[in-house]
């Protein structure tokens, strides 16, 4: 039978919870002991596929196709597991599944409650993602903080499971925030000990508490932190700040947090190896020459938007033995007569997915700029679809080429939906979504990047490239080097004439981890890395002999 780990948060949100989470899992990997995560959401939302990136970040795709919380993507990256739908659990989900029983009548003559139906339903996601990963530990982190209105039905399932599967099976962990009084010059403890009190007026007592604070945090605090929320003195963790996410595992390491998990919950002890992830953090920590890398999109004022990303460039640069310089550009600035002066200095640019018409002539340019002067670029799925507007206008030398999704009247439509898509009435979940296989013609840029011919990558879009234009716009050099296996579907195209101009339909960024990059950003800045641009300082030569 697994066992559980419950995370909680509390006082304020973003302080790291899901970082914490996905650390747990490597501390736990790392001891071979296997591991699944679940991320509990208590917004009403079935899945954050319809929320706007402003309002959630990115929504991560796992490869069976479900729409998830960008945490995912970090447990993801820092466990090494391809995780499927059964580790993203909604309220939303949850009071459908329950209303739905409802009227098949499964409960028939019952009144339907928060406790036990709710709960129960609840509780059954918890067991089936065990069941299902047979992992010998499951991380469940509840999303929101401790007190919020939304979380408590899932606070009390949780609560439920202790009785459930016994108190040696299951653990509470609540991670915290000590903020810092500047007049006194200390962290508090105070809201800590609110949030604490919270949890066990609902009945949970933490068996660990993760302390995050920018600051220090003393033996006097920790001390405190033990006497007020009675937990023991060595299971108060103190998480610092640190300059990579990528410490977190090493910090919390150090600080015992394995050792006390597998004490607790009665796991074999095994020695931790993170031999990889010291290396990688010092890799992280040394000093290297920038790749400087220009980010063209629509909601580039929020970063979370584009965490994947953002996440597999750095893990492609590593690669390298390069930092990255990444320079967030809304594509609306580029529109009219925009300021491209931004894209001098970059080597590479980069335009990553989105939806809607806002800013996409911008991305236009960017993409038109990348083609005349020959600088890198990857397209991510919308970054496809822009790429390919761009060469057919300029083939086709009208400004008219488009995406119907962005003029639904174009006379060239070189993006279009498929006959499937255009039935389709509602929005939740009907894009194509999820891993797709995709052939690889031998000799492209993709083919050379992959290693291999056939791959399969995760999917979120409607559009595809409109086949009628395939012919016209590869006799102008526009090569499909990747394409469904029944060459229906157009998934990597690239420009022949182009020292490295490669766009996918689907979304690499997903699949990247930290030591492995993704091949196609990890050539993409092999080809960027070597560019000469404004501002930059030309190699010495390396030798003075001559
Ligand atoms: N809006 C485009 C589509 O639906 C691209 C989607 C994306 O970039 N994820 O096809």
């Amino acid at each position: 039978m697994s066992k559980y780990i419950f995370v909680t948060g509390g006082v304020v949100s973003s302080v790291g919870k899901g970082i914490t989470v996905a650390s747990i899992g490597t501390l736990l990997k790392s001891r071979q002991i296997a591991v699944s995560v679940q991320k509990l959401d208590p917004y009403l939302n079935v899945d954050p596929g319809t929320m706007s990136p402003y309002q959630h970040g990115e929504v991560f795709v796992t490869q069976d196709g479900a729409e998830t919380d960008l945490d995912l993507g970090n447990y993801e990256r820092f466990i090494d597991v391809n995780l499927t739908a059964e580790s993203s659990v909604t309220s939303g989900q949850i009071y459908s599944a329950v209303i739905a029983k409802e009227r098949r009548g499964d409960f028939l003559g019952g009144t339907i409650q928060v406790v036990p139906h709710v709960t129960t339903e609840m509780k059954e996601r918890f067991h089936l993602l065990a069941e299902k990963s047979k992992a010998e530990v499951v991380i469940i982190e509840v999303g929101g903080t401790v007190g919020d209105i939304e979380g408590q039905p899932f606070l009390e399932a949780i609560r439920q499971m202790r009785n459930d599967v016994g108190r040696d099976n299951i653990l509470f962990v609540h991670v915290t925030l000590l903020p810092y009084l500047n007049s006194t010059q200390e962290v508090k403890t105070k809201p800590t000990q609110h949030s604490v009190n919270e949890l066990r007026r609902i009945g949970i007592q933490p068996d660990i508490i993760v302390c995050r604070s920018d600051y220090p945090i003393s033996e006097g605090i920790r001390d405190k932190i033990s006497l007020f929320c009675d937990v023991e003195q060595k299971a108060v963790i103190p998480l610092p700040t640190v300059s990579t996410i990528y410490e977190v595992p090493l910090v919390l390491e150090e600080e015992g947090l394995g050792q006390i998990i597998v004490d607790k919950l009665k796991l074999k002890p095994r020695q931790p190896d993170l031999k990889q992830w010291q290396e990688l953090v010092n890799l992280i920590k040394t000093p290297r020459e920038p790749v400087n890398i220009a980010l063209v999109g629509k909601y580039v004022e929020l970063r979370d938007a584009y965490f994947s990303v953002r996440e597999a460039l750095q893990h492609a640069v590593l690669y390298h033995e390069r930092d990255i310089e990444l320079s967030w550009i809304p594509s609306e600035t580029l529109e009219n007569d925009g300021d491209y002066s931004v894209l001098r200095s970059a080597q590479g640019i980069i335009i990553p997915g989105g939806f809607g018409v806002r800013g996409i002539e911008g991305m236009v340019k960017a993409a038109t700029y990348a083609r005349e002067n020959e600088i890198p670029y990857l397209g991510l799925c919308l970054g496809m679809q822009v790429m390919v507007i761009e060469f057919a206008r300029h083939v086709l030398g009208s400004d008219e080429p488009n995406s119907t999704e962005f003029d639904a009247s174009t006379r060239y439509p070189v993006i279009d939906l498929l006959p499937g898509q255009k039935d389709k009435k509602t929005k939740g979940g009907t894009m194509r979504l999820g891993n797709y296989p995709c052939q690889l013609v031998p000799g492209s840029h993709a083919a050379q990047a992959y290693g291999q011919n056939l791959v399969y990558e995760r999917h979120r879009h409607r559009y595809e490239f409109n086949n009628q234009y395939r012919e016209q716009l590869e006799k102008a050099g526009m090569v499909y080097s990747g394409l469904s296996p029944d060459e229906q579907l157009v998934e990597v195209c690239e420009l022949a004439n182009h020292p490295w101009m490669v766009s996918c339909q689907f979304h690499p960024e997903f699949g990247s981890r930290p030591g492995r990059p993704h091949p196609l950003f990890r050539d993409f800045i092999g080809a960027a890395k070597n560019v000469l641009r404004e501002g930059a300082q030309p190699p010495l030569p390396l030798s003075s002999q001559s």
